[in-house]
């Protein structure tokens, strides 16, 4: 069955300390709210800085339903690559998810689509889940070229899995021109996006698949627009960035479905 979700990309933002903050004020009022662990709930994931990572974990401790992961990791095993975070490294920690593809790794760091690839099969091979991002950037949603970047996105990045790989993956549209802009795109814009999506894996990998992908926006989604943009039949939840910092902001949009 499709699985609600939404996650939390808290970027280079906080201290140990606030992090540790955050982590517990979010679950102590979803289990005060008796949220989100029953089978039907939002899954709830936290992605913090990799050196908070074990912090955040314990302050999840038993929470039902709730679990952290990483913004990024590295596309070997292990290995002289000095700096860098392996997949190995985040399950240990406790993550359960990694963040692959994000726009701000593709248009800092120069990620592209093998890279991500590489990234996807060392998530996968710890046994854990990846959260693909995808989205254009403005010039390209303003020359009526989105669905043509997607699924070049999707295709190169992803779509190269078996079906039970891509079965464990999470996928999240973002469309760069809103992110961190406070221009959010409309839930029809985004509607369209996610039935686009749905179709190309479906057009790949059968129809049982894409009806139980789960698929998440991203872009300036907060506490007063995710309920519009959740009540769309393909959207199943967010990645949220500035609004997941703010434990009050980010339990509203969890219970925003
Ligand atoms: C993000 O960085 O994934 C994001 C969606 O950021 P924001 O919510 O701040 O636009």
């Amino acid at each position: 069955m499709r699985k609600q979700m939404v996650a939390g990309n808290w970027k280079m933002n906080l201290g140990l300390a606030e992090a540790k903050t955050l982590a517990t004020e979010v679950c102590q009022a979803l289990r005060e709210a008796g949220l989100p662990g029953g089978e039907n709930g939002p899954q709830v994931v936290f992605f913090p800085p990799h050196p908070f990572l074990t912090t955040v974990v314990e302050a999840i401790g038993k929470t039902p339903g709730v679990s952290a992961g990483a913004q990024n990791c590295h596309q070997e095993k292990k290995g002289a690559f000095t700096g860098e975070v392996s997949a190995g490294m985040v399950r240990t920690c406790g993550g359960t998810h990694v963040l692959v593809g994000h726009s701000e790794r593709r248009a800092y760091f120069g990620e592209d689509e093998n890279l991500l690839a590489a990234k996807i099969r060392q998530v996968l091979d710890e046994g854990l889940t990846p959260v693909y991002c995808c989205g254009e950037v403005l010039q390209e949603r303003d020359g009526g070229r989105h669905f043509e970047v997607i699924a070049s996105q999707l295709g190169n990045g992803l779509f190269w899995l078996d079906r039970d790989e891509l079965a464990r993956t999470v996928i999240a549209y973002e469309p760069v021109w809103a992110i961190g802009t406070g221009r959010t795109a409309s839930p029809e814009q985004a509607q369209e996006v996610h039935a686009f999506i749905r179709q190309r894996i479906e057009a790949s990998y059968g129809e049982d698949t894409a009806r139980n992908m789960t698929i998440l926006y991203g872009g300036s989604c907060n506490a007063g627009n995710a309920r519009e943009l959740f009540a769309r039949p393909d959207v199943d939840g967010g990645l949220i960035g500035g609004a997941s910092l703010k434990a009050g902001d980010f339990v509203q949009i969890i219970r925003s479905f």
